[in-house]
């Protein structure tokens, strides 16, 4: 394992170190981003105005953490980004049932959160005295614009943080410092005149490339939105849990890596979704057991089963 040093680094040999060392924890992509102050134009405040975030309240009761690292830990200096690939293959097309990939594996608040806490306790060995805040996924932090800004991926029409090498299928974390680190600088956004992502939706929820109206996103319906739903949305398409959609036609999908960490392997029920495992109530125990120490087990058994049942034209219950 990289030790850290007995005598004072450089901020060019300490993040190097911190570099390796997120590589031997498995991550895929590493970038530093100098922290930056509040941006008072930031471009969330229109998209809250304009209430694309639908009932999602905690966007906008925490936009001012969001915009402003420095709420998040006074005196940040510092954002390292990292990524690591969940994507697992493709998914059946015509399968009746489908979950979106980075469902299917085990709960990534969990074993991913572990291994940014892992570097984060490595950069307090190489910075003693050092603040050093993670953030994975729940924190009121705009990941992937940390992830463009530091230099390891762009924001791309479909408003996912695209890697070159990674593609979209990606975990992200930071850790925002106030040690100094050297940065790196963003990368290009390369989606080019490409607009397959906007077009693909089959709910028409891009309000324009980049800009995405929550409320339309079959995603949101499906993990967000608990209880009845009204009688007027427009078809699922077979998505019970998330929607793949966006990513699966995005060309730079075509380099996703496929990963390797075991917390990513797919609960079988998950990869192939079980008719009767997700629509029947009898089996709650089973479809309960496959979302257990997955992310969905946040999400319930009942809305997915109330998702399933509407893929399938089945009555409500
Ligand atoms: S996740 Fe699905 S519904 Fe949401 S924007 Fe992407 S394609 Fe559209
Ligand atoms: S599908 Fe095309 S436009 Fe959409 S994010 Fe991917 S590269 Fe960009």
């Amino acid at each position: 394992m990289t030790s850290p040093a007995d005598t004072p680094l450089t901020t060019l040999e300490r993040t190097k170190k911190l570099k390796e060392r997120a590589l031997e924890l498995g991550f895929d992509a590493f970038g530093v981003a100098l922290a930056q102050t509040a941006d008072p134009e930031h471009r969330l405040r229109a998209w809250l105005d304009r209430g694309y975030h639908g009932n999602l309240s905690w966007m906008e009761t925490t936009y001012e953490r969001r915009v402003d690292i420095t709420k998040s830990l006074p005196g940040a200096r510092s954002v390292v980004a990292v990524s690591a690939s969940y994507y697992r293959g493709e998914i059946a097309p015509n399968a009746k049932l489908k979950i979106a990939r980075y469902a299917q594996g085990k709960d990534y608040h969990r074993w991913f959160r572990r291994k940014v806490r892992k570097l984060r306790k490595y950069l307090i060995q190489l910075a003693p005295g050092c603040q050093v805040y993670p953030t994975v996924d729940t924190s009121p932090v705009l990941e992937r614009e940390w992830a463009a800004r530091a230099g390891i991926a762009w924001i791309g029409k479909s408003t996912m943080a695209i890697h070159p090498q990674l593609g979209t299928y990606t975990y992200l974390g930071t850790l925002i410092t106030d040690c100094e680190l050297e940065p790196n600088d963003p990368l290009p956004n390369r989606c080019g005149t490409c607009t397959a992502c906007l077009s693909a939706c089959p709910t028409q929820a891009f309000v324009e490339p980049g800009v995405l109206d929550a409320r339309k996103c079959i995603a949101y319906w499906t993990l967000e939105q608990h209880g009845e739903l009204p009688d007027d949305l427009p078809p699922f398409h077979g998505w019970t849990a998330g929607c793949d959609i966006c990513q699966e036609v995005c060309p730079w999908n075509k380099f996703a890596k496929t990963s390797t960490d075991p917390h990513t392997d797919p609960h079988p029920h998950l990869l192939s979704p079980d008719i009767d495992t997700f629509t029947l109530p009898d089996a709650n125990e089973s479809l309960c057991d496959a979302l257990r120490a997955t992310t969905l087990q946040r999400t319930g058994a009942e809305t997915i089963r109330r998702n399933a049942r509407r893929n399938l034209h089945m009555k409500k219950i």
